[in-house]
């Protein structure tokens, strides 16, 4: 039976959560564990000790590693058993990608195959589609492609200009157009491909096979980072598809394109977890080792705060990550028992949470792009050698800002997202705003005694100042809304702050339940130092939002004094808690969190 009080899309800005509602990391069961260690094993074995030779493409390497992952069952994770795989949860997809994360180039090229390359066909694909390619896909005889993006159509992925035919004869699609950026281009036998039928406004998407006519593959872009994933530009020149190939209906591709991102963002979330768990390692073996002024340079606070914020941001993103993954879940158990097939109830489940998915990509890809600068800056001057592995994870960090919908696309769409939602569900944001504003709504100032009472106090408190101001933006600009993109930027930095910090907190209050205090103090100082940067985030954005709208002098006056109460946190010492934090990562000489 499904659970009857699941956490729908959006609405943690609205209610509050019990900690035996979510589920925590630590929960995960012994077979999720088990999978996670052979994916660890997997890039233990056979990527690792071949890091360069992946970097400068060696021709079918990274092919055979996909294959041989397939062989372990790993490409299958979400692929349904009729059809060769493994049916897992989301949940247990998370846990793969997040340890497929830690494979730099590698975990690219799988995210690709198993992600927007294979989903597409498990999602959308007919019993036709699914029988003639999913096993193959599963076991990694073919591997996928996912082809959207086009030389002038980029985060504007609807523009683009290649176009499907039908033939004379009614028996083949004629595809015409270019597309760029493709991953597992170099190889991919199976492409998902979006297009427009005649002069269609929306794209339809079509399974495209690397062997029909008319495809020419460009040479592999030189690139930043990620120099082993492979990238190319296609083109398609009267390329002859079958009709029976026409993925989803037609006009339909926008719609499947448009999931899949959903799925791909909130996976990335995750995939984030494994590259920044090992950075932190790297950083903390280093520091452990390097010597300066007579000592190791890990007893120097500069250092420990580094390795402290390593951990932080790390913990609170996977909190949040497995969160929302166990809703997800729900939510598809919950659209099957009410009849939808498994293909329908995961669309569906995945796209209620499309707010979540487009602020834990960019929390998290930002969250990871800290963590390697900083661990180049505790490496010195070795960090900027080649010849030391932080190099590559910093270089290879970059692109998950970009990818997935670049992060200013992510965070407009939160906002847009979040006001949308809450209207389909009859929340009005700006009716709450004003009830705020005329005293109707209860502000509390003063903090209450006990340690969860406080943190929770705090976390009501910054929902209601994100709330306040997104009733008061969209009333103030209302159809010009998605013009102020500061503005957006604010509010969406502060509902991501909002999620991160309530995520953390119920990680820590679950664990506290069947641990000592003893135990869990660490993660006690890990929310602590969280929501204090939270609260001085919320009250940042909150004011150059203020500022940015608010032109009559008292009304300006109203909304900061509340930003400022609704902010307000007690001090804490975060020195010395990010030096705990610090000191056990010293300790443990790993990430072990
Ligand atoms: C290594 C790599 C792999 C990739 N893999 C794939 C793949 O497998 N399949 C695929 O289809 N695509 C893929 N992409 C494409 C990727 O998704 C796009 O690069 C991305 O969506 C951004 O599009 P763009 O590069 O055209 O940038 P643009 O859209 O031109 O954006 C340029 C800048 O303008 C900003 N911007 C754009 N529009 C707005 C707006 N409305 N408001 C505010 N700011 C805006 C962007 O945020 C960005 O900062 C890949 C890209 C790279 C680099």
């Amino acid at each position: 039976m499904a659970k009857d009080n699941i956490l729908k899309g959006g609405e943690f800005l609205v209610k509050e959560t019990q900690p035996g509602d979510v589920f925590i990391p630590e929960e995960f069961t012994e077979e999720q564990v088990m999978i996670a260690q052979t994916c660890s094993d997997f890039l233990e074995s056979y990527v690792y000790p071949n890091l360069d030779r992946i970097d400068s493409q060696e021709e079918g390497l990274m092919k055979h590693l996909l294959q041989k992952s397939g062989e372990l069952g790993l490409l299958g994770i979400s692929v349904p058993a009729e059809y060769e795989g493994f049916d897992q949860s989301f949940v247990t997809s998370m846990l793969a990608s997040e340890y497929m994360g830690a494979g730099y180039s590698f975990s690219v090229a799988y995210s690709a195959h198993t992600g927007i390359g294979s989903l597409p066909i498990v999602y959308y694909g007919n019993d036709y589609q699914k029988q003639k390619y999913l096993p193959s896909l599963a076991t990694g005889a073919l591997t996928s492609a996912y082809c959207l993006t086009e030389p002038n159509a980029g985060s504007d992925a609807n523009s683009g200009k290649t176009r499907a035919v039908l033939s004379d004869d009614g028996k083949h699609y004629i595809l015409n157009g270019q597309k760029m950026w493709i991953t597992n281009g170099g190889f991919a036998d199976i492409m998902t491909v979006f297009a427009k039928i005649d002069n269609d406004r929306v794209l339809s998407a079509f399974i495209v096979e690397r062997a029909f006519p008319g495809i020419v593959f460009n040479p592999e872009e030189k690139k930043m980072g990620i120099k082993g994933s492979s990238t190319v530009q296609i083109f398609f020149n009267d390329c002859k598809v079958p009709v029976e190939n026409l993925l989803g209906k037609r006009g339909e591709g926008f719609r499947i394109a448009l999931s899949i991102l959903h799925m791909g963002r909130i996976k990335l979330g995750g995939t984030v977890l494994g590259a920044a768990k090992r950075a932190i390692t790297q950083s903390v073996n280093y520091a452990n080792e390097r010597r300066q002024f007579g000592k190791q340079i890990a007893e120097f606070g500069a250092i420990k705060h580094k390795l402290a914020e390593q951990v932080i941001k790390t913990w609170v993103t996977e909190s949040s990550v497995y969160r929302v993954a166990q809703c997800i879940d729900d939510t598809i158990e919950q659209l099957r028992e009410q009849g939808l097939s498994k293909g329908k109830a995961s669309i569906e489940g995945i796209a209620d949470y499309a707010i979540e998915a487009a602020f834990l990509k960019v929390f998290g890809s930002e969250a990871l792009n800290y963590i390697v600068d900083e661990a180049v800056q505790i490496f010195g001057g070795m960090g900027f050698s080649s010849e030391t592995p932080v190099d590559r994870a910093y270089r290879d960090s970059r692109i998950n800002r970009i990818f997935e919908g670049t992060n200013e696309i992510n965070r407009m769409l939160v906002v847009d997202t979040t006001i949308k939602k809450a209207l389909k569900e009859g929340f009005d944001v700006s009716r709450y705003s004003k009830s705020i504003l005329k005293g109707l709504e209860e502000i509390r100032t003063e903090i209450p005694e006990g340690y969860y009472n406080e943190k929770r106090h705090y976390i009501r408190n910054f929902k209601k100042a994100t709330l306040l101001l997104l009733g008061e933006i969209s009333e103030t600009f209302q159809r010009n809304l998605t013009s102020e993109q500061e503005v957006l930027f604010n509010i969406s930095d502060m509902i991501m702050q909002v999620y991160a910090s309530e995520s953390a907190l119920l990680r820590l209050e679950k664990q506290e339940s069947t641990r000592s205090a003893d135990a869990v103090a660490i993660y006690r100082d890990m929310v602590d130092v969280f929501v204090y940067d939270a609260a001085d985030i919320i009250h940042k954005c909150g004011k150059d939002a203020i500022n940015s709208f608010a032109e009559d002098q008292e009304y300006h006056q109203k909304l900061m004094g509340y930003i400022v109460d609704l902010s307000a946190v007690k001090p804490v010492n975060v020195k010395e808690a990010r030096r705990r934090i610090a000191n056990l990562l010293i300790e443990e000489n790993g990430y072990k969190f």
